[in-house]
């Protein structure tokens, strides 16, 4: 029986990401030759790589005048691309914590940075709504859904910029305005695939607007130019980003990838906000329904290990809170089944008897 993963990234993928990501493994495209072995300049692969990128497209409903890259070096690799690409003379950030600062630190290396809210001074526990962008920005970047504090912006906000979003742990969560970003990058790691590469959707009329020289592999539009085959592409997390994709798609789509996350996470919060033993640590109208963060009580503080340990034993991995909000944290991506949160559920329910 398989573990019930809540593990925050790299994390759960679909029972079909995994076997097919296997099979590929020993045996690609019937080429009787592994997918580690073979060139990804194969018709095989491009076929993947083209199939990838319309299935983002098509999921997405991606506007014309927009391209999809594959890239490698991480999410935390466009913290430094989106400026050095982007940023003419100043940007705009909101600060809703880990991901968010650190985008902020390499925007500064190419700009002027004007950070516009934070939440730092509650730890993150929630999302600023009283700030105004001015219209003079290049860009206004967002973190949309915050890994480590559990905080989420699910809708497309309005100001008069273009928006810049890292949604590396909500991206195939909702369905997205795309026409409202000039880019949107994603980590694979959360939502998608094995880590290994980012998800960039670009427009492409974004680019080419600053004078800074860029070095070529940190410039978009290579990428974009050579359809993610400039160099060679991160072949295996790709090949299972298409597995994933495909998988979204004979689900139903975003729509219904978002009705199953909502649900998950609403029983979840529910459970916490009812058990004595629990509470949130997010205001509620700005709780992740991706990255589920809760600690213990303050009199029942000293049972953290204790729960910890009790639903190790019940087959849940994976619970154990970011070391900058501790207590627990709960991802339920995309993949998460709805009977994994069931057990998670229950455990709560019978420790709370026990105490
Ligand atoms: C995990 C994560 C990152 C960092 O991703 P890497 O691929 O490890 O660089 C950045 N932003 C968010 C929101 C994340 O969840």
């Amino acid at each position: 029986m398989k573990k019930h993963n809540f593990y925050a990234g790299p994390s759960i993928l679909s029972e079909y990401t995994i076997k097919n990501t296997a099979a590929a493994v020993e045996n690609f495209a019937g080429m009787e030759l592994s997918l580690l072995e073979i060139s990804h300049r194969s018709k095989e692969f491009v076929a993947v790589m083209d199939e990838a990128q319309a299935l983002v497209k098509e999921l997405l409903e991606i506007p014309a005048g927009y391209e999809v890259v594959f890239l490698g070096g991480g999410a935390s690799l466009q913290f430094c691309m989106v400026p050095f690409n982007l940023l003419k003379k100043k940007a705009a950030y909101l600060d809703t914590g880990t991901w968010a600062s650190k985008a902020i630190k390499e925007a500064k290396l190419f700009g002027e940075v004007d950070v516009v809210a934070s939440s730092k001074d509650k730890n993150y526990t929630y999302i600023p709504k009283e700030y105004t962008v001015p219209e003079d920005e290049d860009y206004f970047h967002v973190t949309t859904n915050n890994t480590i504090y559990g905080t989420e912006i699910r809708k497309d906000l309005d100001v008069k910029v273009p928006l810049v979003a890292d949604m590396s742990s909500d991206i195939f969560s909702r369905p997205v305005d795309v026409s409202k970003y000039d880019l949107i990058y994603a980590g694979a790691q959360k939502n998608l695939a094995p880590a290994g590469v980012t998800l960039v959707i670009v427009r492409t009329d974004a680019l080419g607007k600053v004078d800074r020289p860029i070095p070529t592999m940190l410039n978009y539009k290579t990428h974009v130019d050579k359809g993610s085959m400039f160099n060679t592409p991160p072949v295996l997390p790709i090949y299972s980003a298409l597995q994933t994709l495909k998988w979204y798609k004979d689900q139903g789509g975003i729509k219904a990838m978002e009705k199953k996350d909502k649900e998950n996470a609403a029983i979840l919060y529910d459970e916490i906000d009812r058990n004595k033993l629990f509470r949130g640590t997010v205001v509620p109208e700005d709780r992740s329904i991706m990255n589920v963060c809760f600690v213990m009580n303050d009199e029942y503080k000293e049972l953290e290990a204790d729960f910890n340990a009790f639903a190790s034993s019940k087959g849940i991995v994976g619970i154990k809170g970011h070391r900058s909000v501790g207590g627990f944290r709960a991802s339920l991506y995309n993949a998460m089944p709805k009977s994994s949160v069931e057990v998670l559920i229950a455990a709560m329910k019978e420790f709370e008897k026990q105490h």
